[in-house]
C-alpha cells in the first residue's frame, strides 16, 4: 500500500500541476464510486493539494475537500483528455485546461469522497500527527505511544497514533532504530525513543527523496515508479543477510502484518 512518501510523491506532482484550476466534469465509470457525480464538483477551483496521513485532500473553492485513498493498488494520474484510456480507470476528473485526473485501479479498494469542512475537521482530528511535521518531536512520539501494551509494531502502523506509516517504514524505522518490533510500544526509553523519531524521518525523507518505493503497482501522478525499493534493509528480504550483523533477516506476524526484521540488531 502507498505510504507517507508515495502518496506525498503523488500530491507534490498533482500541486505542481493543477493548483488553480477548475473542475469541468466528473466523468464516473465505477459505480462504487456514483456518489461523485452528484456532489456538484464541476466549476469548483482546486485551491490546495495536500497530503494528511496517507490520504490526498484537494481543497475546492467552495471549502469542500476532494479526499482520495490510493488503498492497495489505487493510481492517480494526469493526462491529457485526448491520451489513450488507462486501464481500470473508476473515474475521470476534467480540467478546465484539457486535462484529466484519472482514478484508476485494479482492485478498486481506493476510495474518494467530497467532506464537508466539517467532515474533514473531524477526519484531521482523528489522524495521529505527521511524522515529518515540524512539531513532531521524540517526546510528542512518546506521547503518542505512551501506557500503551500493543506492539510497537502494529502501534506505528495505526494511523490514530501516528499519520502516514505502514508496513514498509515501520519495519525499515524499526530497523535503523535497533528495536524489536515485538517491543510494547509504552516500554521505550527516551534514548530509545529519540532513535526512532530520528529513524522514522530519515526513512521517509530518503524514500521521498527518491520517488518513493514501488512493489509493481504504486506510480507517481506521470506514471513513474519509485526507486527506494533498493534501499530497503529488511523490508521484504527475509532470510538475506543482515547488512549491519550478517544475521538473517527474519519475518513474522505481527497484529496481522508481515513484520521483517533481524533478531540479532534489534533484539531489545
Ligand atoms: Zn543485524
Amino acid at each position: 500500500m502507498p505510504e507517507l512518501p508515495e502518496v506525498e510523491t503523488v500530491a507534490r506532482a498533482l500541486r505542481a500541476e493543477v493548483l488553480g484550476r477548475s473542475i469541468s466534469e466528473v466523468c464516473v465509470l465505477d459505480p462504487k464510486l456514483a456518489h461523485l457525480a452528484g456532489s456538484a464538483l464541476p466549476g469548483k477551483r482546486l485551491l490546495r493539494v495536500e497530503r494528511r496521513g496517507k490520504y490526498i485532500n484537494c481543497h475546492l473553492s467552495d471549502r469542500r475537500v476532494l479526499q482520495l485513498h490510493l488503498m492497495m493498488s489505487g493510481r492517480l494520474l494526469l493526462r491529457r483528455t485526448s491520451d489513450p484510456a488507462d486501464r481500470f480507470a473508476r473515474v475521470l476528473i476534467g480540467l478546465d485546461d484539457d486535462r484529466q485526473l484519472r482514478f484508476c485501479d485494479a482492485r478498486r479498494f481506493g476510495r474518494a469522497a467530497v467532506l464537508s469542512p466539517a467532515r474533514y475537521r473531524e477526519f484531521d482530528a482523528g489522524l495521529g500527527p505527521e511524522p515529518l511535521g515540524r512539531s513532531f518531536s521524540s517526546r510528542l512520539l512518546g506521547e503518542r505511544l505512551m501506557g500503551r501494551r500493543v506492539a510497537l509494531k502494529s502501534a506505528l502502523l495505526d494511523q490514530r497514533i501516528l499519520a502516514g506509516v505502514g508496513n514498509i517504514y515501520a519495519d525499515e524505522a524499526l530497523f535503523r532504530a535497533r528495536i524489536s518490533p515485538l517491543r510494547p510500544a509504552g516500554s521505550l526509553d527516551s534514548p530509545a525513543l529519540r532513535r526512532l523519531h530520528r529513524a522514522l524521518r530519515h526513512v521517509l525523507r530518503a524514500s521521498l527523496a527518491l520517488g518513493g518505493t514501488t512493489f509493481g503497482i504504486y506510480a507517481n501522478a506521470h506514471g513513474d515508479e519509485g526507486a527506494f525499493q533498493a534501499m530497503l534493509r529488511v523490508f521484504r528480504r527475509t532470510g538475506e543477510p543482515c547488512p549491519r550483523c550478517r544475521t538473517a533477516i527474519k519475518r513474522l506476524l505481527v497484529g496481522g502484518r508481515a513484520t521483517h526484521y533481524c533478531p540479532r540488531c534489534q533484539g531489545g
